[in-house]
Formats: C-alpha cells, structure tokens, sequence
C-alpha cells in the first residue's frame, strides 16, 4: 500500500456510488465519472483524456458493463502513469557510475521541502550511503535551521553558511565537501520564491553552475516538492518551476492526509514528469520510493 488514506471518498468508492442501478456505462455514468476525476484533482485536462479513452473502448465495443468499469479506469490511469514513470525504482537505489549523484531540492515553502530533504538523507542512510545536504535555501532563517536539526537528526553532515548568504557558495562548498569524503549522495535545498521567477531561474542556473566545477554533468536530478493535498496549486507550482528550470522528478508529499491522490496522476501526465517519491507522514520513514501498481491499487481500495 503507498500509504494513501482508505476513504470513502476515494475514486473506487464514489464511482461505485455513482453506478448505483445502472449497468451499463452511458453518457450519464461518464459525466459521472468526469466529475469524480476533476474532483479528486486529476486535473480537467488529464481527466478529459482518461474520458476519451474510456470513451472509444465504449464505442469499439459497443456495450461496456458498469461492472468493468472500475478494472478499466484502472487501467487506464495505470497506462497514463507508464508513459512518464517508465522505470521501476527500487529502494533508495543510486546509480553506480554517479557519485556523488546530486539531487537539487526544488518547491515553495510550505510543501515539505527540508522535511522531504531529512527523510531521504535518512532512507539513504538506512540503504548504506554516505549523505551530505547542503543549506542553499539561505532565505529564511527557518529553512536553514530546520535543515541542521535534520542533520542531526539523522546523523549527517550539513554545509550551512547561514542565513542570507550566497546560495551558490553553499553549494559549492556541500559538493566539495562530499568529493572530499567519497561521498554517495549529496541533497542541496534551495530557496522557492516563485514570485520573482527571474530570480529563481538565475539562482538555480548558479547553483548549477558551481556544481558544475566538480562534477561535469551535476545536478543528475532536480526534484521538484510538491503539496499532493493542495490540488491546483501544486499544478500551479509545477507549471512555475518547469518555466524557470529542468524539472527530472517529483516528490508529492501529504498523501497521507487526502484521498485525493489524483494529484500524482494529472501532474505526472500533464508535465510528463516521473513521480519518483511519495511522502505519507511526518516521520523520517514517512517517504516512499514511488510505486505504480501499489499506488493504482491504493486508489481503488
Ligand atoms: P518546507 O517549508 O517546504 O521546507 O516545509 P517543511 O518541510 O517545513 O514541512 C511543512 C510541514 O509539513 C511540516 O509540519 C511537516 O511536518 C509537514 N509535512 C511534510 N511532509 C509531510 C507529509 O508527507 N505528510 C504530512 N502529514 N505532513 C508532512
């Protein structure tokens, strides 16, 4: 199970609802259907493709049960989460010719960022590798104080050079740090003021930059927190920061705390990005390896 909430309001349960008396998927059983993917955050242009899909298997068949309709809704959002998350992770894996593999932590504040950035140093950790994070969201106070409580948290190195430094020298210095140590992984924050997109896209570019001088083809993932219980806004969010930089992956938190997950599936399909880790809690174990076929079925539980 990836964690979501068994809820009555889920997909699975409000389609069951709607189908009440009805056996066979007509116009109504679709608008239906419509209404319970918009709801649950699908987004209207994902949910629109999901209906159309639905849509042609009805007019190739000529007849669909309201019985089958659940296995091949099902189906098709598994199809729709293929296409982008077309690996299979396993477990807090890194690939063995990038070290250290460096993952930029990008998102607005508020979503889970420092928390999702504590919970990965520490499920590395837990696979047996060696971790450094750096502080480069030198905005606030807060974000760089947060980060050196996870540090200690979970017992890893944090370069911080205080609040309202340069980001960029940070991270220079985080990924110095961790070439000095033969360090496998290395997690740098960064500051997400997305009201000066200008300004965001400069400071990531830098950061890059500086990155750059040790390790040629760093950062290898730029992996972008998202809210999942805040529906348009994290579409919002996500359509922000693919503007202002290359966006490799997704980590949607607090899918612990909404039945909406449809979340994952409209803003995988719609920026064509693969969701790579879900956070459901707020304990450091609370983050999982993202997983299509557990997430497909914790929908339809
Ligand atoms: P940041 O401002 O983006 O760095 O956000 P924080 O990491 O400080 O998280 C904001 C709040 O969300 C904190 O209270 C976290 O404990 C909470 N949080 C983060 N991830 C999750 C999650 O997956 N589930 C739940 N329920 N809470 C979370």
């Amino acid at each position: 199970d990836q964690g979501l909430q068994k809820s009555s309001e889920n997909i699975f349960s409000k389609l069951s609802k709607a189908v009440i008396g009805k056996s066979k998927v007509d116009e109504d059983v679709l608008d239906q259907l419509e209404e319970i993917l918009i709801t649950a955050d699908v987004g209207v242009d994902t949910t629109i493709k999901v209906i159309r899909r639905i849509e042609e298997r009805v007019a190739k068949d000529k007849y669909l049960s309201t019985g089958e309709l659940d296995v091949i809704l099902k189906e098709e959002i598994a199809a729709l989460l293929e296409e982008n998350n077309t690996e299979d992770l396993s477990n807090f894996d890194l690939p063995k010719d990038k070290k250290p593999y460096v993952i930029m932590v990008v998102g607005v504040n508020g979503v889970g960022k420092t928390t999702t950035i504590g919970k990965l140093a520490h499920q590395f950790k837990q696979a047996g590798k060696s971790v450094v994070l750096g502080a480069a969201d030198t905005f606030r106070a807060a974000a760089v104080d947060q980060l050196i409580l996870w540090g200690e948290r979970v017992d890893v190195p944090v370069i911080s050079h205080g609040m309202n430094t340069d980001p960029a020298a940070v991270a220079f210095d985080t990924v110095k740090k961790a070439v000095e140590m033969n360090a496998d992984v290395v997690i740098i924050d960064t500051a997400g003021r997305l009201h000066t997109k200008v300004n965001l896209m400069n400071e990531l570019t830098k950061i890059k930059r500086v990155m750059q001088k040790f390790i040629d083809d760093a950062p290898h993932e730029v992996l972008l927190v998202l809210d999942g219980s805040t529906g348009q806004n994290a579409f919002l969010q996500a359509k922000e920061f693919t503007r202002a930089t290359d966006i490799t992956a997704l980590a949607i938190t607090k899918l612990d705390g909404t039945a909406k997950g449809g979340v994952v599936i409209g803003i995988s399909d719609q920026f064509k990005i693969p969701v790579k880790y879900i956070g459901v809690g707020e304990k450091m174990t609370d983050l999982q390896v993202f997983n299509r076929k557990e997430f497909v079925d914790s929908l339809f539980k």
